[in-house]
């Protein structure tokens, strides 16, 4: 059974039926067997295989970008195994801005409609004209609208009603000539005279500092989605820990002051998982990182088991002291797909 080690930024030890990559539709057709569980792969950067998997394991190498402007606009055409950081660094070399802020996302631009990432208060979304997939039952290519797409926060169709369903082959941007920046967001409100550069080069400067490397130190980036709460619920927060960090969002999850009236609250989970006492614990192999307690890393040789017990551990202490159920945002993978904590 081959080794997924060197597939998942995490790095656990786990194993899978065959392993194979694929550089076109047509060759992933003919290694596709429908009968057998399939995990389509990007960089395994949200992806952590915690027990062996009995199944089949692609890997997406598809290629290419093409570009075109009017007026107002660049179109680009990216094949979905193009690396996200290198296509936003391509961007920025060519004046193509928008995408500044989600510079050295680890992972494929192939996931990065499925989970709508998004970071420093811009998600791709915003940038993303149509998304080209092909469904894995018939074989049929479909292209999708942004609206299709359903996206929210960490958050889309491809997480619902079209998981497991499809293959994205390629994702077509649109960046408006007229971008607009945004420097609220953590140490981007210090940046003098921004600009899209300075944005990007800031952006990989504090990543650099705060998140731990996956190549020295195995993780998925967020294991936790930040929960997004009714104002009841933070009220009742708020009397009992006053310095509660929070954003007011609207029901669609954008920032409330974008748009629309705020009714909802969104709460930083890394200030939750603080609180509760995981910031630097350590379950075996498994570790709460000491300056992101959002990150769980892999300090060699850990279990799937550990992982889970340890996230299961931080799930129910926060349900306890503040009656929020954390969500993984990661993917976990079990021996026949995909598993729910
Ligand atoms: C250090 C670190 C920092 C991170 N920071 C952020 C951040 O700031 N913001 C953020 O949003 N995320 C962040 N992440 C998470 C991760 O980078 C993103 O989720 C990224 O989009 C995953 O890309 P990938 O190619 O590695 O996905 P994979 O882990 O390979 O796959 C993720 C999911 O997408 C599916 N998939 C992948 N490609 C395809 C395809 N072509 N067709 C169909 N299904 C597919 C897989 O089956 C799986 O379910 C971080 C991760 C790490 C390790």
């Amino acid at each position: 059974m081959p080794s997924l080690q060197h597939y998942s930024t995490f790095g656990l030890n786990a194993s899978c039926t065959s392993i194979s990559s694929f550089s076109d539709v047509s060759s992933f057709l003919s290694l596709y067997q429908p009968n057998l569980p399939t995990y389509i792969l990007g960089g395994g950067s949200n992806s952590i295989f915690v027990g062996d998997f009995e199944g089949a394991v692609l890997v997406n190498e598809i290629k290419g970008i093409t570009h075109y402007d009017t007026d107002t606009h660049h179109f680009l055409r990216v094949g979905a195994g193009e690396n996200w950081h290198d296509f936003v660094a391509l961007c920025m070399q060519n004046q193509w801005y928008g995408l500044e802020n989600l510079a050295l996302i680890p992972g494929s631009v192939g996931a990065s409609p499925i989970q709508n990432i998004g970071a420093y208060g811009k998600e791709v979304n915003a940038f993303i004209d149509t998304v080209e997939v092909v469904m894995l039952t018939s074989g049929d290519k479909v292209l999708l609208s942004n609206q299709d797409c359903a996206f929210g926060y960490r958050d889309s169709i491809f997480k619902h009603k079209l998981a497991e369903k499809v293959l994205i082959t390629n994702v077509n941007f649109k960046l408006p000539k007229d971008n607009v920046l945004e420097v609220s967001y953590g140490e981007l409100s210090s940046l003098e005279d921004a600009t899209p550069e300075r944005i990007f080069e800031k952006v990989i400067e504090v990543r650099k500092s705060k998140l731990p490397d996956p190549l020295v130190l195995g993780n998925a980036g967020s294991f936790f989605k930040n929960p997004v709460v009714p104002l009841c619920t933070f009220e009742k927060i708020k009397k009992q820990y006053n310095n509660v960090p929070h954003f007011l969002v609207n029901a669609s999850d954008e920032v409330a002051q974008q748009s629309g009236e705020p009714t909802m609250v969104k709460i930083p989970a890394a200030w939750l998982i603080d609180q509760a006492g995981f910031k630097g614990k350590e379950y075996n192999k498994v570790r709460c990182h000491p300056t992101q307690p959002l990150v769980l890393t892999n300090l060699g040789d850990a279990r799937g088991e550990d992982v889970i017990a340890l996230a299961k551990e931080i799930i129910t202490s926060i349900s306890a002291l503040f009656a929020i159920k954390l969500e993984p945002e990661v993917r976990l993978i079990g021996s026949e797909g995909l598993i729910t904590l």
